[in-house]
């Protein structure tokens, strides 16, 4: 800088005298500060600051420079806000340049505009520089791009301190497809993600806390939400950034901690606690989909995962009794949606009484979910066994086994799985040309989802609920039912 006010060839404006700028510090590292931020710095006559800003900041100040700190001192209350207000007051009626230096952007949860509010109504003249907010600093600094446009068409950010009647709504940040930042958010994680969850956030969505993000002693903890929630009393008292959202995917932090799951030991892995809890949470999870967001594509790589998953399934004999038929064709597709269409006529019809509320629950995943897969048994199917004959339910079995194994290997992709079941597949066997003996048993709608459900589609709607498990496990001999061990659970 020189004494006309420029960097170079930058110029910078004039700071009148008797006047406030509130200049923002930035998330901490110096160099993050705007040219501007630095000039005001070094032409400031008193600095207020808060005690949480960064030493690499305040060192920047020139020695003689008059320091007032309003922030907690450890144990002690900060300086009230009219005080400190009445303090910027003050100073610039003694014709002084008072800065007042933020933490992040002025405007961004720090109280900036009550502060220029103030000032303006005692006639002060006051600039506002804004700095980086931690939003962005922390989502630069620890890899998460917070709003790649195929992971996040927006970017909310919000305090996650807030007394119960000014609680966000929950549900909308539910809603896939945005990153969520919470300022001020450490000590309310373990109240913020169970919020987020029980509005239909999927448990492993991405979330990782930033701790002194942009400092030298930066941190970052990424992992699934219910996980980091989970840890939630480790994390010290430090002011942190909670940031949720599959733009977490992305960090290398987040990368880095899902790889740790070691690789599986030849006699099979044995999962911890911590892995017990996310199994189960996916088996518990598990829904068959009907709605699918439209003009979405899979993936290769995903499909093959997927498809790998459906033939790892166990089946009677190692048979593998299962052939998928990707549909590619729209033609095709259309036509198979008209037979499901006719099926759906037809039950509603021999329903009767409940014929309107069946038609209620419909399946609109075959036109719309980025693809479709038809599971059927081959006529080979390997239940002749030299003179022996299996019972083709047994092949029937290996084949939901497989469609089972699908379905999970697809929600852990973020995938939903819709499930359409025939009464007649002598049709769709014809429309895709199988030979005889070969039988559809599912037409499978597979792709992104909106969000998954909170329950089974058929609970939510109110056509049936599920039973609980203990009226479907015996005791010995059919209908007796199981001890006390059922009420423990
Ligand atoms: N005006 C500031 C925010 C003030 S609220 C801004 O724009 O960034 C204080 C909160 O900001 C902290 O509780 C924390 O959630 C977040 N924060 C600020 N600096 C941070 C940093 N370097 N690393 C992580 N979080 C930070």
């Amino acid at each position: 800088m020189n004494a006309a006010g420029s960097f170079g060839s930058v110029p910078v404006s004039p700071w009148p005298e008797g006047s406030v700028c509130l200049v923002g510090a930035g998330p901490g590292a110096a160099d993050l500060l705007t040219l501007r931020a630095w000039h005001r710095l070094l032409q400031a006559e008193v600095v207020v600051h808060d005690r949480l800003l960064a030493p690499e900041v305040l060192a920047l100040l020139p020695p003689d420079t008059e320091r007032l700190d309003v922030g907690k001192a450890a144990g002690h209350h900060s300086v009230p806000q009219p005080q400190i207000q009445a303090l910027l007051i003050e100073h610039a009626r003694r014709g002084r340049r008072v800065l007042r230096l933020k933490g992040g952007d002025p405007y961004l949860f720090g109280r900036g505009g009550e502060e220029v509010q103030a000032l303006l109504e005692a006639g002060i003249g006051v600039e506002v520089v804004s700095g980086v907010t931690a939003a962005s600093g922390c989502g630069a600094a620890a890899g998460i791009p917070l709003t790649h446009r195929d992971l996040a068409r927006h970017c909310v950010l919000l305090p996650g301190h807030f007394a119960d009647d000014t609680a966000p709504d929950w549900a909308a940040l539910a809603q896939p497809q945005q990153t969520r930042v919470f300022y001020m958010g450490v000590r309310r994680l373990a109240h913020i993600a169970a919020e987020l969850q029980r509005h239909g956030l999927a448990p492993d969505t991405p979330a990782a806390l930033v701790f002194d993000g942009t400092r030298e002693s930066q941190s970052v903890v990424a992992t699934g939400l219910a996980a980091l929630a989970a840890q939630a009393p480790a994390y010290d008292e430090r002011p942190g950034l909670l940031i949720v959202g599959e733009t977490v995917r992305l960090s290398p932090h987040y990368r880095e901690a899902e790889a740790v799951a070691p690789a599986a030991p030849p006699g099979g892995e044995h999962y911890g606690p911590a892995d017990r809890a996310r199994l189960q949470r996916l088996l518990a999870g598990r829904r068959d989909m009907r709605h699918f967001r439209r003009g979405q594509n899979i993936e290769p790589q995903t499909l093959d995962r997927l498809l790998q998953a459906a033939n790892q399934a166990p089946s009677v004999g190692m048979m593998q009794p299962w052939r998928y038929l990707r549909v590619r064709d729209a033609a095709l597709r259309e036509r198979i949606a008209d037979i499901v269409a006719a099926e759906r006529d037809a039950t509603a019809a021999a329903l009767g009484e409940r014929a309107a509320d069946f038609l209620r629950l419909k399946v609109e995943g075959i036109r719309e979910c980025a693809e479709l897969l038809v599971a059927a048994l081959p006529p080979d199917d390997g239940t002749v066994f030299g003179r022996r004959t299996m019972p083709r339910e047994m092949v029937v079995c290996s084949l939901a086994c497989s469609i089972q194994n699908l379905w999970l290997a697809a929600r852990v992709e973020n995938l939903g799985l819709g499930w359409v079941s025939m009464f007649e597949p002598a049709r769709l066997a014809e429309l895709l040309a199988m030979p005889a003996g070969a039988e559809p048993l599912a037409i499978l709608c597979l792709g992104p989802v909106e969000a998954f459900y909170a329950a089974p589609m058929l609970e939510q709607e109110g056509w049936r609920t599920r039973r609980p498990w203990q009226d479907a496990v015996y005791e010995d001999v059919w209908g007796a039912s199981p001890n006390s061990r059922a009420s423990s659970v």
